[in-house]
């Protein structure tokens, strides 16, 4: 029972201060002062060492204790150079609490692990959670065997109690550090997309303020030009008169079309027309979409020939595929299907996202891509504006197709690239018929 309760103890050295680096500093703005956050991480990983080779556990005869994780710690997600100095505080520490005895052994053990974790800290970050747990076991284990097998200690008098020993360590070691890699990696995790949420947040009310300012501001603006325009056309202006208003209108005009620039919103300034798979596209709106299907209990089905492509912006169209596969979600409360297809029309690709939703009467389907047009209590009304004005920026267009309690499709339309004439030609066409 004591070796259980050591365990935790040991255990619980090793995770509070973790727990409080974590959730108290890093991520909270502060850690952006570097040598404050070395310092914090410096001190509490002494304090766990400290405590874990105060309150050993006993195993056999043997004592562990978990004094190198605050070391590979400091390594793999800090520094080399914070690895060192708390390397040097334990070495103190070992000193000051045992005294010589054994020193070779620890030593050489130390600058193992010192090498080998350095090693690993070189690619560790770009490793997958599961790739990070399974080179740290594989590391540390390789670690052991090479102590076990080329060092001896004071306290194994033979070879397979060195090697009982080192494979004890291991265990307890790799336990103990696969937790803590998971604690860490969570918190790291919820840490990302907490920052990654305020980012979007953030972005949501500029594009949204920037959206109605310009639609306000839009309005008057026309009815401002008419008048010009009608005095513009009046016989008894002077030459001078005229030409005032001639620069009155332009400029109007010219504030105009700043606002359509900003009616088009989050669209990115450095938005480059590319050509575009489109089963690749919407093979990758199924997969963005599929766990907020799954919580409205929405399958969704894909239908796609290979080879498809069209000309536009990649984000850009990505945006307009998921806002249509996301309203066609959510118009199906009580779940239902959504269908992803898309197919040749002559010199067009079709793109139909389709829902067996709520459905929409004539009227309201004439109000889609109304700026500020919903029905949702949390809606924005701007999805639709938005994806309308990206497909005619590319000579494209959206039909919609609904009938009330049935559903609704939704049809991109867009010149389709021809493989002959190369990547960069795309067809012209006579007859758009624009939403
Ligand atoms: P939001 O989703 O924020 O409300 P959108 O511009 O994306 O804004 O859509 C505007 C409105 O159009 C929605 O509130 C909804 O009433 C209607 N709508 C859009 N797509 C569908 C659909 N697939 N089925 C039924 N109604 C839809
Ligand atoms: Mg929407």
């Amino acid at each position: 029972m004591t070796l259980f309760r050591d365990l935790i103890h040991n255990l619980f050295y090793i995770i509070t201060p973790v727990f409080l680096y974590y959730t108290f500093w890093s991520g909270s703005g502060l850690e952006r002062h570097r040598k404050m956050s070395a310092l914090i991480f410096f001190a509490l990983g002494s304090a766990s060492m400290l405590l874990s080779m105060m309150f050993p556990v006993e195993i056999s005869g043997f004592k562990f204790d978990y004094r190198y994780l605050a070391v590979i710690f400091a390594m793999l997600y800090g520094s080399w150079i914070l690895a060192l100095a708390l390397m040097l505080t334990q070495f103190v520490f070992r000193i000051l609490m045992v005294g010589p005895h054994d020193v070779a052994f620890y030593l050489y053990f130390s600058v193992l692990v010192f090498i080998g974790f350095y090693l690993l800290s070189r690619h560790y970050q770009t490793f997958s959670v599961k790739k990070k747990m399974t080179s740290y076991a594989g590391l540390l284990a390789i670690l052991c065997s090479l102590s076990a097998v080329f060092s001896s200690s004071r306290f194994a008098d033979s070879r397979l109690e060195m090697l009982i020993y080192m494979g004890q360590f291991f265990l307890i070691y790799a336990g103990g550090s696969i937790l803590l890699i998971y604690l860490v990696e969570r918190l790291l995790d919820s840490q990302r997309m907490k920052a990654d949420l305020r980012k979007s947040e953030q972005l949501r009310t500029v594009s949204e303020l920037a959206a109605s300012v310009a639609h306000e501001v839009r309005n008057p603006m026309t009815v401002a030009r008419g008048f010009v325009q009608l005095i513009h056309s009046s016989p008894s202006l002077t030459d001078s008169e005229r030409k005032y208003l001639q620069l009155t209108m332009s400029e109007i005009d010219r504030a105009q079309h700043i606002i359509s620039d900003y009616l088009s919103l989050a669209k990115p300034k450095d938005s480059r027309l590319e050509t575009i798979s489109v089963s690749q596209a919407l093979d990758q709106v199924r997969h963005t979409i599929q766990a907020y299907a799954l919580m409205n209990n929405v399958s969704v089905f894909l239908d796609v020939p290979s080879g498809m492509k069209v000309r536009g912006d990649e984000k850009e169209l990505m945006q307009v595929l998921l806002n249509l596969a996301k309203n066609g979600i959510e118009a199906m409360p009580d779940g239902g299907k959504l269908f992803l297809t898309a197919s040749h029309a002559g010199e067009k690709v079709r793109m139909t996202i389709s829902d067996t939703g709520t459905g929409m009467t004539k009227d309201e389907v004439r109000q889609l891509g109304e700026a500020y047009y919903t029905t949702k209590e949390k809606g924005t009304g701007l999805g639709l504006m938005v994806s309308f004005s990206i497909i005619r920026s590319w000579g494209g267009q959206i039909d919609v197709k609904s009938a009330p309690g049935k559903g609704t499709a939704f049809t991109i339309v867009l010149p389709a690239v021809r493989e002959s004439a190369g990547l960069d030609q795309t067809v012209e066409s006579e007859d758009v018929n624009r939403v």
